[in-house]
């Protein structure tokens, strides 16, 4: 029998100045013992302009909480005006990088191939990324939602080595339960869940598929985080709009209890 730990990420979006963020970060300590932050890992993905606000709040008083950014450049470093390199969110002590995320999806028209080339980024910089994927409403409606997100989770995983696919974390997030209050089910997020697992079975062996963390992602808060993550397939949660309140945010933390 394999255990994953289970792993619940705050996407805050573009939401939180420094001043918000170190507040946020302090009440979610408080509102965590030791316990509870060793048996879930708690991971908050500010804007990039915070990250150092809340790397100097969790490294002085020694909490733990990881955190990560939302996004990544494909490129190392260089003449590309307004790009974020992983090696600079390594330097601030990310952990994570969000790549593909469902608005960069829709609003900077990012590929697979590109967020296939920001995974392989995130990890030559020393950062694990969450990889997100997820089907809009239209695909859902006609039934193809499985054949979908396979698809997208070949494309971003491709070229990657055994010792990179055991890291990464894989978000699925149907897009049309993000920000709008309609949760999946969570027999929904099973069925693609446990397909990408399954996928990871069949192209790179139990050795990868085991270990794999799969987050749900779509309008989680505490009143429906225990059923979602009851199912076997779903090992932990992205969080957007209720990772902006401490208290919400550290209840769905708490979901064990
Ligand atoms: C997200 O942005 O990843 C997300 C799941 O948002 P929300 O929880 O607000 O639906």
């Amino acid at each position: 029998d394999v255990t994953r730990k289970p792993i619940i990420a705050g996407n805050w979006k573009s939401n939180l100045n420094h001043y918000e963020a170190n507040l946020l970060v302090q009440k979610l300590a408080a509102s965590l013992t030791a316990e509870q932050l060793a048996a879930v890992e708690t991971v908050v993905l500010p804007p990039f302009t915070d990250l150092r606000t809340v790397q100097t709040a969790i490294e002085g008083d020694k909490l733990a909480i990881v955190y990560g950014a939302q996004d990544i450049s494909q490129h190392n470093g260089g003449a590309y005006t307004g790009e974020i390199a992983g090696a600079f969110l390594a330097k601030l002590g990310a952990t994570y990088v969000v790549v593909g995320h469902s608005e960069r999806r829709e609003y900077h028209n990012e590929s697979d191939e590109l967020i296939n080339a920001k995974n392989k980024a995130a990890f030559a910089a020393g950062l694990v990324p969450i990889f997100c994927v997820g089907e809009g409403l239209e695909i859902r409606e006609a039934g193809n939602q499985v054949e979908h997100v396979l698809a997208q989770v070949d494309a971003g995983l491709e070229g990657l080595k055994t010792e990179q696919l055991k890291q990464i974390v894989i978000a699925y997030e149907p897009v049309w339960a993000i920000g709008t209050g309609k949760t999946a089910t969570p027999e929904d997020a099973q069925e693609v869940c446990g397909a990408i697992r399954a996928r990871l079975l069949e192209k790179f062996g139990a050795e990868v598929a085991d270990v794999v963390r799969i987050q749900y992602g779509g309008s989680v808060k505490s009143g429906n985080i225990a059923q979602i993550m009851a199912k076997p397939d779903v090992d932990g949660a992205l969080v957007g709009g209720a990772s902006l309140d401490a208290e919400e945010f550290a209840s769905i933390v708490r979901f064990p209890e």
